[in-house]
């Protein structure tokens, strides 16, 4: 079989300086880690524009393996039933409808196409499956660890605990590991089908997964950021496009 596509949701957003004309400065963009960690894993990623046409996603959504979610902006909370918290830190309403839509369609398929969904793609998974999210953790959770690192994301920092009988504990063949972390939202009531499969001393979630499906994973840390140094994180990338890669599976 050819590589499996994998498609990289793209953030959408102004270069900076932002100057009013916004149709001129407004910029697809992904991080190279992400690009560099699925070649790595053998998949061959093409990079998703923000559209919100939907025939145009639903041709997109039929010619991708895989779907991975990175990390990007804060998901507007009026798609979780939410009015914004002060707190609330900047939104990219493109991204939300897009990327919404994508992960709908294929979390509808009987046997959903692999998700990987990495911080602010984590929240949108559970979001899109109805689930709702802490629009804040520093002033929505008692006694918090410090989850937006200063450090570099390519330094682990505070430790998840991983759940017995989940994909992660699996793949990862620990119950803990340190992490990056760089969010101040989380998941806050996890969506219907989904079930929690790490998360940290605080109560924060970490990860979640859909179990009846073959590849369906939330993780509110960075491995893309780790994953050309600890072969732990690239095996979440090596088993994510490997299951794009065997169809029906
Ligand atoms: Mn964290």
């Amino acid at each position: 079989m050819p590589l499996p596509l994998i498609g990289i949701a793209c953030g959408f957003r102004h270069t900076t300086p932002a100057p009013y004309d916004r149709d001129s400065t407004l910029e697809h963009g992904v991080r190279e880690q992400y690009v560099d960690a699925v070649v790595r894993a053998g998949g061959a990623p093409v990079l998703l524009p923000a559209v919100v046409q939907e025939g145009t996603l639903d041709r997109i959504e039929s010619a991708i393996d895989g779907l991975l979610l990175p990390g990007g902006d804060d998901i507007a909370p009026h798609h979780y039933g939410q009015e914004p918290h002060p707190a609330l830190d900047d939104i990219s309403p493109e991204c939300d409808d897009s990327q919404l839509y994508l992960t709908r369609l294929i979390l509808s398929r009987k046997r959903p196409k692999p998700v990987l969904a990495v911080c602010r793609g984590a929240q949108l998974l559970n979001v899109a499956a109805g689930g709702t999210l802490l629009q804040d953790i520093p002033s929505q959770i008692e006694n918090p660890l410090q989850h937006r690192q200063v450090s570099n994301t390519s330094l682990a920092s505070h430790t998840i605990h991983i759940r017995q009988d989940t994909l992660l504990h699996a793949l990862f063949a620990t119950s803990e590991i340190r992490t990056n972390s760089y969010h101040h939202q989380a998941i806050d009531r996890i969506a219907d089908g989904f079930v929690v499969s790490a998360e940290t001393s605080d109560g924060v979630i970490e990860g979640i997964e859909r179990p009846d499906a073959p590849f369906v994973i939330g993780l509110q840390c960075h491995p893309e950021a780790l994953s050309g140094l600890n072969p732990t994180y690239q095996e979440l990338f090596r088993r994510f496009v490997n299951t794009a890669a065997t169809p029906g599976s």
